[in-house]
Order: C-alpha cells, then sequence, then structure tokens
C-alpha cells in the first residue's frame, strides 16, 4: 500500500478499496435493496471516507459505519441513531457546527476534530472479523501520520479503543503487555505520546439503556477539548 501524502488523497484511497470481499459485498447488497423508509435514497455503498478538520488536534474513532447510515450517506455518524445522538454533544462541546447531521450536504462543519473508524466499510451485525480489522488498519495508521496536530483520542467502544493500541503496537512504541484497559471515561497516556480517552459507543443499544448518558459523552468530549488546549 503506498502512502498518501494528504488526507484528502487518502479518503480517494478509502473510497475504492476492494479489501474485504465480505464487507464489499454486504455494502453493495445493503445499497441495492435500500430499507424502504430509504427507498428514494441513492445509498453511498462505498468504503466511507473520514471528515473534520485536518488540523485537528482530537480524533473521535469509530467503530464502523452503520448499514442504513453512514453506508447509506457516504459520512461517519450521518444519518443514523449513533449520529443523533453524538452530534448534539459535538456542538454544545464547540467541536461541530451543527446538532443534526442528515447528508453530506448539510452544511457540517468540524472545528479542531476529525471522524474516522477502525473499520470502514459496514460489517453484517454490526461485527467485523478480526481479518478485516486488521486489514483496514493500514488506512488508520496512515491518517494518523497525516494528522499533524493530532494529541487526543476519543475511542467510541471497545473495538476503537483496541483498534488505537493496535496502532501502537504497529507503531514498535506498545510494551509487550500493555496495561491500558478499556472503562468508560478511562484516560491513558500512550507511549507514542498520544492520549487516548475511551468511552461506550454511541450506539442505540447504549443510549436506549441508558449505559451511556448525553452528560457522560459530554464529559469526555469536554475533557477532550481541555487536553487539546494544554
Ligand atoms: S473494511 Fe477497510 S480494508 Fe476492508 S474493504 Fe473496507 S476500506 Fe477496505
Amino acid at each position: 500500500m503506498t502512502r498518501a501524502t494528504t488526507l484528502a488523497a487518502l479518503n480517494q484511497r478509502i473510497v475504492v478499496c476492494e479489501l474485504c470481499q465480505r464487507l464489499r459485498a454486504h455494502c453493495t447488497d445493503v445499497a441495492r435493496m435500500r430499507r424502504r423508509a430509504y427507498a428514494d435514497w441513492e445509498y453511498w455503498g462505498k468504503p466511507v471516507p473520514s471528515f473534520g478538520d485536518p488540523k485537528a488536534h482530537v480524533l473521535a474513532l469509530g467503530l464502523a459505519p452503520g448499514a442504513h447510515g453512514s453506508n447509506r450517506t457516504g459520512r461517519p455518524f450521518t444519518g443514523d441513531g449513533s449520529g443523533d445522538f453524538l452530534f448534539p454533544v459535538l456542538c454544545e462541546a464547540g467541536f461541530a457546527s451543527q446538532a443534526k447531521a442528515t447528508r453530506l450536504d448539510d452544511g457540517m462543519k468540524l472545528t479542531d476534530l476529525w471522524i474516522s473508524s477502525a473499520v470502514r466499510c459496514a460489517p453484517p451485525g454490526n461485527k467485523p472479523t478480526p481479518e478485516e480489522q486488521r486489514n483496514c488498519a493500514p488506512w488508520l495508521d496512515q491518517e494518523i501520520k497525516l494528522l499533524k496536530n493530532l494529541r487526543v483520542v476519543v475511542c467510541l467502544g471497545r473495538i476503537a479503543f483496541d483498534g488505537l493500541l493496535a496502532y501502537e503496537s504497529r507503531s514498535g512504541k506498545l510494551p509487550a503487555r500493555p496495561r491500558f484497559v478499556f472503562a468508560h471515561g478511562a484516560e491513558y497516556t500512550l507511549p507514542s505520546g498520544l492520549i487516548a480517552i475511551a468511552s461506550y459507543h454511541p450506539s442505540l443499544q447504549n443510549t436506549n439503556t441508558g449505559k451511556l448518558t448525553r452528560e457522560m459523552l459530554l464529559k469526555v468530549f469536554r475533557r477532550a477539548r481541555e487536553l487539546a488546549e494544554q
């Protein structure tokens, strides 16, 4: 895999990636069948590129696109229940220009924040295989290196947290037995110097049950801002 020299060039490569046959087939099938509520949509159906402020000090790292969310709209956390929970929080914390993310041309602007995911194609049942996670990891490696001002990574869910630790490990920086444990609100300075904040993922399963509340997520992003400004 040759290296991209800008985040825009990296995104152009990501959207044509075909490495995971199972995921590509699933995304294409979902885009063809569509959900009745979105029958008039032309689904994105490709790997979902990251978006935000290329000068960001903070990265929000998710799990993977939702089949009828990002896989439909083409932008992370846009057009699904997770985004409906996340963006009002990002707006209140000063990272997002508006609380609603519905489609690519909705006017959303991020400041000091870049949003990405550990896996960039929607997986069946929201469960990518370990092999698919490994396949997609080199995109994250390149992305982190291109985010020149990056200081803080908010890991939305355990798979994102493990993905960031795997990045550190591939970079040869993580000790053989790292002592970083996933827990909501846990904060670690990693050997690379990046600060990781772990958070429960804003999935409907977590937000509808109260496992993750708006206040809990807001606290995480306010802390990320505080750390980024130090
Ligand atoms: S999940 Fe990642 S590696 Fe796999 S096809 Fe999609 S973009 Fe490529």
